[in-house]
């Protein structure tokens, strides 16, 4: 090769990469694709979500329960989510929790890990937790003793045999007790909690897990409104830290906390913006009043 034919690739080169670094595509321009580094297991947040389903759709004996379902969340973001009963909200938290898997469609944790490729117990673990609707805390164990064990079975049993707290974890469990509002009642034996504090036990039982994107199932229903504003004030604190995915269908609860609010309708999303603008919205009327 010539000096002349060397000279000319450099300037090619020069050029090439001075395009791929202006080059403004969705992927985060070509420059992204190329020695980006990576940490194994690290979340990839580079392009800014979280959680992100593409055109997903699953069918129970024919009906679609989810149907082209395609939605994104963004780090610490608090997305509220409702929609008429049988829209399919409990079915996607199936799906991204590795309950129920898709027949199509993309379900993605940032942006590298695909969650079609891993089960319910390595999702846990990957860092997504899940409240259900009925609280499910160990009623004859004390509030304490509830949480720590919420951090030895997401150890694993092998460990938990020999598991103590070390100190890092006793202060993240106090540091809990106290946004879960149960500082009072640590030694307290969990049956004899209210409904509402049983809930936060189990929100702190998750916490103890620090999830890095949490999907809460109707929280506060069965709450009394003393209850229900706690668990706003609860909500909005842990926003930032986690990402919160919230199905409700308490509006005034959704009022308090909600930026977004994506309405669910048929297995799809029928509507997206603040609560105001998606209940200003006819179609959304409809679905609520129509029916
Ligand atoms: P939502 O939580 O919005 O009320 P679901 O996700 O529970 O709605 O249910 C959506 C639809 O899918 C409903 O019609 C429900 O009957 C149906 N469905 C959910 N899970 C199953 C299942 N495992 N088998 C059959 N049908 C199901
Ligand atoms: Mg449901």
């Amino acid at each position: 090769m010539t000096p002349d034919l060397l000279e000319q690739g450099h300037a090619r080169l020069a050029q090439h990469q001075a395009q791929a670094a202006q080059s403004q595509t969705v992927s985060g321009g070509r420059s992204a694709g190329y020695g980006r580094l990576h940490t194994p297991g690290e979340l990839d947040l580079t392009h800014g979500r979280i959680l992100y389903l593409d055109d997903v759709s699953v069918s129970f004996d024919g009906f679609k329960a989810i149907n082209g379902l395609s939605l994104d969340i963004a780090p610490g973001e608090l997305r509220c989510i409702i929609g008429p009963n049988g829209a399919g909200k409990t079915t996607m938290m199936d799906i991204i929790t590795g309950k129920t898997r898709p027949d199509s469609g993309q379900v993605f944790f940032g942006s590298t890990i695909d969650l079609l490729r891993h089960n319910e117990p390595e999702i846990a673990q990957l860092g997504i937790g899940r409240k259900f609707q009925k609280p499910t805390v160990f009623e004859h164990l004390s509030v304490f003793e509830n949480l720590e064990l919420a951090l030895k079975t997401h150890k694993g049993v092998a460990a938990s045999m020999f598991f103590r707290l070390d100190s890092a974890q006793s202060d993240r469990l106090a540091a809990i007790l106290h946004t879960i509002h149960l500082a009072d009642a640590v030694r307290r034996q969990s049956g004899l909690l209210s409904h509402g504090q049983k809930q936060w036990l189990e929100i702190g039982m998750l916490l103890m897990q620090d999830p890095k994107l949490l999907l809460l199932d109707e929280p506060v229903a069965g709450m009394t409104d003393f209850e229900t504003e706690r668990t706003a004030e609860l909500f909005l604190s842990l926003k930032g830290q986690h990402s919160l995915m919230v199905v409700e269908h308490d509006m005034h609860f959704i009022e308090r906390i909600s930026d977004i609010v994506t309405v669910l309708c048929d297995g799809a999303v029928l509507a997206q913006g603040t609560l105001a603008q998606v209940q200003a919205d006819e179609r959304v009327i409809e679905v609520y009043l129509g029916r």
